[in-house]
């Protein structure tokens, strides 16, 4: 691009640094129709899935509070660490690798921010106030009846589901029945739970009826790392320039774009895609709905502006699955497999005993010699655990210190106990030894250890 000056400033902050307000135009198209089909089904998951529950527990929860999360009905807690942070390794990973490739498809598909704008909100301002035009002229009305009772409506239906959203964000980290106490009593009872709806609710309100677009452009930062995250090979929203340009009214064009504006009426975030990537562009497909209707009009061929590489494009080559994208698709499909293998491989119980560090061997009274071992046991499990440890080496004899082992539901618990042998049963200074626990009735970890007895005369 010879003018690059549009990346100097926002489309939607003017050079005084005031907000200019976005009045996208209404779309239809195959894309926005497809776009329409993915939110219902992600909304639906969204909105159903606090209320799922097995074995009476939800099906996903992200109490950050308690340090409890339940991913697909399985329990994890602060003893998981190591998989939240490979988790959080393989999701950085995934993403820088993703967005190499296929650019920013999730901002345009399934982000919450946009499926909530597009698909809800904005689709609500639509039936009320009518298409970009009306409202345009509706806002640039002084307040009469008519206005105020759109204005009234379209504000109290925003609100209403932006409660709906916060309650809902409130049954993720603290499950639904917490979520229904709350809504079914007074505040004084859940003063802490009735405030964290509240500032839930106000914030969805205000991010879309107020802050809309500028989510994506100013606050979130995986919209700010594309510049480094995208390449030229990347798969984004792009417009055909090669064969667009040079642009003009329909007749004087030798280029097949026309000039009409339309790519740039259409877009959520008041950019021209003409101008190439930029930041600002959540690769939502509008204008590529829209460019195809002119092309269709104008009997010329779809695609002026299409999902395609830069590369692609100065190249005159059709999108096709490079090396390169097999190569990092496969990469996302390991790391995706070997976190999926570390959850299904994780066990409901797990034990480690280890010898206690001090004094090897301990002399009893009745001739008998004990050695002191540590068991740490953990629990991934959402019932308490009785514990048994026991031995079925001959003449072995398990003492547990302490009262009998319960570990608790999602924690780790630490407890020692003693191998007891007698002294004459004892013919070397080092016996095999072998070490079973037991939870619920159930062996689930058996080790190998030693048992040191003192040097024989
Ligand atoms: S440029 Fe196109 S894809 Fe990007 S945000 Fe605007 S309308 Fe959506
Ligand atoms: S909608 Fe297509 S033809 Fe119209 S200005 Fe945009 S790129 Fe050009």
């Amino acid at each position: 691009m010879e003018n690059e000056s549009f990346r100097d400033h926002l489309s939607t902050v003017t050079q005084e640094g005031k907000r200019v307000w976005v009045y996208p135009k209404k779309q239809k198209g195959k894309f926005y129709t497809a776009r329409t089909i993915v939110s219902f089904f992600l909304l639906a998951f969204l909105f159903v899935t606090p209320w799922i529950k097995i074995d009476g527990h939800p099906f996903f929860l992200f109490n950050i509070f308690d340090r409890k999360f339940i991913l697909f009905g399985f329990a994890f807690g602060p003893q998981d660490f190591y998989i939240f942070a490979l988790g959080f390794v393989t999701m950085v990973v995934f993403v820088v690798l993703f967005t190499a490739v296929y650019g920013r498809i999730f901002c345009g598909w399934i982000c919450p921010q946009t499926v909530f704008m597009e698909m809800v909100f904005r689709k609500i301002e639509y039936l009320i106030e009518g298409d970009a035009s009306k409202q345009r002229a509706l806002d640039a009305e002084p307040m009469n009846g008519k206005k105020f009772f759109k204005k009234s409506l379209k504000h109290v239906i925003f609100y209403a589901i932006a409660f709906v959203i916060g309650n809902t964000l409130m049954a993720y980290l603290v499950g639904i029945d917490k979520t229904l106490d709350i809504i079914g009593h007074p505040p004084a009872e859940h003063l802490a739970g009735f405030i964290a709806v509240m500032v839930f609710s106000g914030v969805f309100y205000f991010v879309f009826s107020k802050f809309r677009e500028q989510a994506c452009t100013i606050v979130c930062p995986y919209g700010r790392l594309q510049g480094v995250l995208l390449d030229p090979n990347s798969i984004v929203v792009a417009y055909d320039y090669v064969r667009g340009e040079p642009r003009g009214k329909l007749n004087e064009t030798k280029g097949d774009c026309i000039d009409c504006h339309l790519c740039v009426a259409v877009c959520p975030t008041g950019i021209d895609i003409r101008n190439g990537t930029q930041l600002e562009c959540v690769n939502c497909t509008s204008c590529i709905d829209a460019c195809d209707s002119i092309m269709v009009k104008v009997k010329k061929p779809k695609g002026l502006i299409r999902y395609a590489s830069m590369k692609g494009i100065k190249d005159k080559v059709k999108f096709g699955f490079t090396p390169r994208i097999i190569l990092y698709t496969s990469l996302l499909v390991i790391l995706l497999s070997i976190l999926t293998g570390l959850l299904m491989s994780r066990s409901d119980v797990k034990a480690n005993i280890l010898r206690s560090p001090g004094k090897i061997y301990s002399e009893m009274p009745d001739d008998r010699i004990s050695n002191l071992y540590h068991v740490v046991l953990v629990n991934n499990t959402f019932n308490d655990m009785p514990v048994e440890v026991k031995t079925n080496t001959p003449d072995a004899q398990i003492l547990l210190i302490g009262k009998d082992v319960v570990i608790p539901s999602l924690s780790v618990h630490e407890a020692e106990f003693m191998v007891v042998m007698d002294k004459n049963k004892i013919n070397t200074t080092v016996v095999q030894l072998n070490i079973q626990v037991f939870a619920a009735g159930k062996l689930f970890y058996e080790t190998k250890t030693t048992f040191i007895g003192p040097q024989k005369k």
